[in-house]
């Protein structure tokens, strides 16, 4: 048994502090196991102990999902011209600027094409990490983009939702994004391309109103909040408390609006396999 899972009675909060470097140890959000960072990865960034799922970016979906060394990103460098000139706290130019700098991404998508187990298909994947997954127009293009480019190639499709809605720096903008990805899906659908939508935690308001949840096949990771608005609005609006596990996904396959619920350590298997029978 490794040091680490120790009885917590035999270490103080204070000790257990000392001996966790900063960096190689994450507290499960689940149960509050201290895990190191290499456990973490190999597991596919979920609780040995729980089966917690952490939020996770585009960089470790790609390694977990795709065959090695064969993702090829499209559009990299795209930005958002910042059309409106908004500022809020800061102004959106900024807020940009510093999350580029801070996160090395350039929005809160990347897409290309890769392979899952030799197959090819195109991917996306958001990073709700960048201002918190916001579909502005840069999101919202790049997203329109790898949907063409699945419909040219007849390649499969596989898109990775987590975030919170369209980014209201870009107001109407963002807004027009939900009819520009819905049309291209359409498009796509009617060539008879497969779309698997894989839904996070979390994805809510105007991605869950259109691409995430316009999949062939929607998969959701396990406990995810799913939803379009909050449940705090949700509840204030009708004045009734809401049902236990509300908008997680184990509620949502119960209601109909997912197809499956699918761990990540089997999602790539699982996505093979469903190509197999669709493609
Ligand atoms: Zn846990």
């Amino acid at each position: 048994m490794p040091w680490f899972s120790r009885s917590k009675d035999n270490i103080s909060p204070d000790s257990q502090k000392k001996d966790l470097p900063d960096g190689l140890w994450d507290k499960c959000p689940g149960c509050g196991e201290i895990i190191h960072k290499k456990q973490l990865e190999s597991n596919f960034w979920t609780c040995l102990k729980c089966d917690h799922h952490f939020r996770i970016g585009s960089e470790e979906y790609i390694n977990i999902l795709l065959d090695k060394d064969s993702f090829k990103e499209m559009h990299k460098k795209m930005r958002s011209p910042d059309p409106l000139k908004f500022e809020d706290t800061k102004k959106y130019k900024d807020r940009l600027n510093n999350t580029v700098k801070a996160l090395g991404l350039y929005e809160a998508v990347r897409v290309g094409t890769g392979k899952i187990d030799g197959r090819n298909i195109a991917f996306a994947c958001m990073d709700f990490q960048f201002i918190g997954g916001s579909m502005g127009s840069v999101v919202g293009e790049k997203i329109a983009r790898v949907i063409d480019k699945a419909y040219k190639n007849k390649i499969p499709l596989i898109l990775i939702s987590a975030s919170g809605g369209a980014r209201m720096m870009e107001g109407a903008f963002s807004l027009m994004q939900m009819a520009k990805t819905s049309s291209r899906l359409a498009r796509l659908s009617e060539a008879k391309t497969p779309y698997i939508s894989i839904v996070t935690d979390p994805t809510t308001g105007g991605t869950t109103a259109s691409y995430a949840m316009l999949g062939d096949i929607n998969i959701a990771e396990p406990q995810a909040l799913i939803g379009f608005a909050g449940p705090r609005v949700i509840r204030q609006t009708i004045g009734k408390d809401l049902p236990e596990g509300f908008q997680r996904s184990e509620f949502l396959l119960e209601h109909g609006f997912i197809d499956t619920i699918v761990s990540r350590k089997d999602m790539k298997e699982t996505i093979f396999n469903l190509l197999s029978i669709l493609d």
